[in-house]
This record gives structure tokens, sequence and C-alpha cells, in this order.
């Protein structure tokens, strides 16, 4: 049910690549035959140096996020800068474990592709232009929160001004250090890795075949990513006390350095790109819900990228809470309601805690120096290998279609 007395039906704070994309699933929906008005508050312009979301880096797209925006009709303009991930090879370096995924092995073209992240932000922002009902509201910032059982205000500093928007739900999509969250005094629990990944884009000498590598080391896991031009996208997690000296190796220097890790399946590294790095750690918000409020994506839970996964945890976000919100609208129900943001809550709680735990798992199990810890993840990684059911799951939980699947994940449009 739309309300006219509010200023918007819906407020997304922050603009991120979890924002951005639930406004566009949001886009067409309608509430009692009019369009839903939307708006997304936005700290940082699109193509600012500073944009956190939208940056050089490559993330995997799991098989759930393909489908959903293809659902959306996104994905053609997200596959013009994308690489499809064929293989996954996960190995530990030293030791004797490894396990193989293969696409036609799971009945699929690609167990997930990799983009820019620019890129995707650039598809989104596409269809933004042409949604009247959505307005960005940029820069902005929200800086103060009061909730009634009627309606949510929201206090946004504008160009050095304070204003009030009203709606009837607003989501928290603001990132790892959320406000949104922190004006809805939901606490965190934190876990920091004592790592930061370093990412940058590396040459090898051989095709990569478009597969994926996974290999662990004493210091973390360390992924190469297939992309265009033969290039691969690296995530190479060390020790926060490594940082400083990593970044500032010369480019030989550094690919030895990487070679030493990854060893020499790809040959040897031609070239790297810049390079970037990322402090990691675990946050993930005590509850999801407050009245007439979500949290979604890395305001809900950022994780270590080892698997992969956090945007992926925030599009299946994006897809239930649309779909919860089309379901509350199709039965002229408040949108707001408690009893439908429970449905969203329950829904998502589960594939939350599942990626958590798996990525979790794979962080702690993996770098742990103990010898018999060692042997039983060299003996996981071969029984992953050897055993169907296993390697069944473990492709399953990586390609995010294990659980209950949103319509939009079903090839299902919403309206
Ligand atoms: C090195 C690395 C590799 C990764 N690889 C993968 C991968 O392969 N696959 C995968 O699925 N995920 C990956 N991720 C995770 C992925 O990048 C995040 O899950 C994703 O960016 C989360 O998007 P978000 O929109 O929730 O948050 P963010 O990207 O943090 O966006 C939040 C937005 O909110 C805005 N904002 C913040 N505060 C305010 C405020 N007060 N008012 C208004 N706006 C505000 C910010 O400017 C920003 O635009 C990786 C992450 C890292 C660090």
């Amino acid at each position: 049910m739309s309300n006219k007395q509010l200023d918007y039906d819906i407020i997304i704070i922050g603009g991120g690549l979890v924002g951005a994309g639930l406004a566009c699933a949001l886009g067409g929906l309608n509430a009692n035959g009019n369009k839903l008005r939307i708006a997304i508050i936005e700290a940082i312009p699109f193509r600012d140096a500073a944009q956190p979301s939208y940056d050089d880096r490559n993330i995997a797209l799991s098989q759930a996020s393909y489908r959903i925006f293809s659902t959306l009709g996104l994905w053609p303009d997200i596959i013009k800068a994308a690489t499809p991930i064929e293989s996954i090879y996960i190995s530990n370096r030293g030791h004797f474990g490894a396990a193989r995924l293969h696409a036609k092995n799971h009945g699929v073209d690609a167990l997930g592709y990799v983009a820019q992240t620019r890129a995707i932000g650039e598809a989104f922002k596409q269809r933004l232009q042409n949604l009247d009902n959505v307005e960005l509201i940029c820069p902005a910032k929200i800086i103060g929160l009061n909730i009634t059982d009627e309606l949510a205000n929201i206090l946004i500093e504008q160009d050095g001004k304070n204003k009030t928007l009203s709606c009837s739900l607003v989501v928290g999509a603001d990132g790892a250090k959320s406000k949104t969250r922190e004006l809805l005094g939901i606490a965190t629990q934190t876990h920091d890795h004592g790592q930061t990944a370093i990412v940058a884009n590396v040459t090898p000498e051989k095709s990569h075949n478009n597969a994926a590598y996974e290999r662990f080391t004493d210091s973390g896991p360390l992924a190469f990513l297939p992309m265009s031009e033969q290039r691969c996208a690296l995530v190479y997690t060390v020790w926060h006390n490594e940082v400083e000296e990593i970044l500032n190796l010369d480019d030989n220097a550094f690919l030895a350095r990487l070679s030493e890790r990854f060893g020499d399946r790809l040959g040897r590294l031609i070239k790297v790109g810049k390079r970037g790095s990322y402090p990691l750690a675990l946050n993930k918000a005590e509850k999801t819900l407050a009245k007439r409020a979500v949290l979604i994506g890395n305001a809900a839970h950022s994780l270590h990228p080892v698997a992969g996964q956090g945007f992926n945890l925030g599009v299946r976000d994006i897809a239930v809470l649309a779909e919860t919100i089309n379901d509350a609208l199709s039965k002229n129900n408040d949108i707001g309601n408690e009893t439908s943001l429970k449905t969203f809550q329950q829904w998502r709680q589960s594939d939350q805690q599942r990626i958590i735990g798996f990525t979790e798992t794979l962080v702690s199990v993996f770098i742990n120096p103990l010898a018999s810890v060692k042997l039983m993840r060299n003996i996981a990684l071969v029984g992953v290998d050897l055993l169907p059911p296993i390697k069944n799951l473990l492709a399953r939980q990586t390609m995010g279609i294990a659980g209950k699947q949103p319509r939009l994940a079903r090839g299902i449009p919403l309206n």
C-alpha cells in the first residue's frame, strides 16, 4: 500500500552495489496501480575516486546472481564486461589435497562469472536513469533517523543543509560501517581476520582457460579469477604486518613472491597492474530488522572474500526483499509491516548463516598451522574431489543455489 502523505514509499540508504541493485529490482513494482516512489541516499558520486563500491576490483558473480540479474534484464549489460568461470581448482600449497569443480558436471554453462564492480555499477546506473520513480540523492548522507508506528523520518545532510524525508520503509544498504545500523541501535559481531586482501590484475604466460584457482597458503588464501585478454584478477590475502612491504615491492619482485605462493600451473607470471589493498573482517549485524527498517548487503554481513560470496549474498538479499515487498503490495498491505519484514528475515537467515559459516570455516581451517588440522584439510580436499555428493554440495554452495530460491533466481519476474 502506498501512502501519498509521505515523501517516498522506500528510502534506500547507500547506492553501492547492493543499494543500487535493490532500486533496479524495485523500480518496476506498483502500489495501487502507481509506481513505487523510491529514493536512494548516497554519500559519494559514482565516478568519484573515493567511491568504495564501484572501483577497479573484479569480483566473482555466482550462478544465482547471474539468474537474478538475467530475470531483471540487467545481464546483457553486465555480460559485456564479464568472463565465465568454467572450472574451479582448489588446492593447498605444499600438500597433496586438491578439489576440482567443472561447470559441465553440474548442468550449467558456467559456475559463475568475473566482472568489474564498476561495470556492474554502470549497468545499474543505465537502468536507474530510465526509471522515473527512482530518485538518486547524491552526495548526501544519513545523519538521523526517527521511526514511529506509521512512518520513518530520515534526516539527511546535503550541500551543508539538513533535510527530513519520510517513507514507509527504510533499507540500510550503506556498507560494513553502516550509519543506518548504528542509528537503529543494532550491534554487530566483528571478527578481525588479521588479514588484508591485495588485489591486482595479473597476466600469466599460459591461458587460464576460464578456470578459477583458489590456493590456500600459510598466510591465507590466494585466488586467480579468469578475466578478458587472458588476464587474471588476483586476490592475495596476507597478514596485516606484511602489507606495506608487499605493496612496496617492484613489479618483478611482487610477481616472484606471487609465483612462489601460487606455483607454476599458469606458467610464468608476466605482468601485474595497479595494486590495491582491503583489510578484512567479518561484520555481522545481530539482527537485520527493526521497526520499518531492514539491513541488507554489507550493512547486514560483510565477509572475508575467500569464497567470493559477499556481494552474491547481497544479491539474494535484494531478490528476497523485492519479492517480500511485491507480495505485501499485491495484498494491499503496508510495505513496512512487521509481519512481511519478518518473513524476509526468516527466509534470509538460513542462507546468511550457511554462507558466513562456510566462509569462516574456510578461513580458519585453511590457515591453521597445526599439523593435524593440515592433514585433515588435505583429506577433506581429496574427499571433496572423490565423493560426488560432497562435490555437488560444494558446487551448489559456490553457485549460490542451495536452499529456497526466490522467484527472480528461478527466472520468474515479479510483475
Ligand atoms: C578484495 C575483495 C574482493 C571481493 N570479492 C568478492 C567476490 O568475488 N564476490 C562477491 O560476491 N563479493 C566479493 N566481495 C564483497 C563485495 O565487494 C561486497 O559484498 C559488496 O561491495 C557490498 O556492497 P554493499 O553495497 O552492501 O556495500 P558497499 O559496497 O560498502 O557500498 C555501500 C554504499 O553506501 C554508501 N554510504 C556509506 N555510508 C553512507 C551514509 N552515511 N549515507 C549515505 N550513503 C552511505 C557508500 O558510499 C557506498 O556507496 C569482495 C570484497 C573485497 C574487499
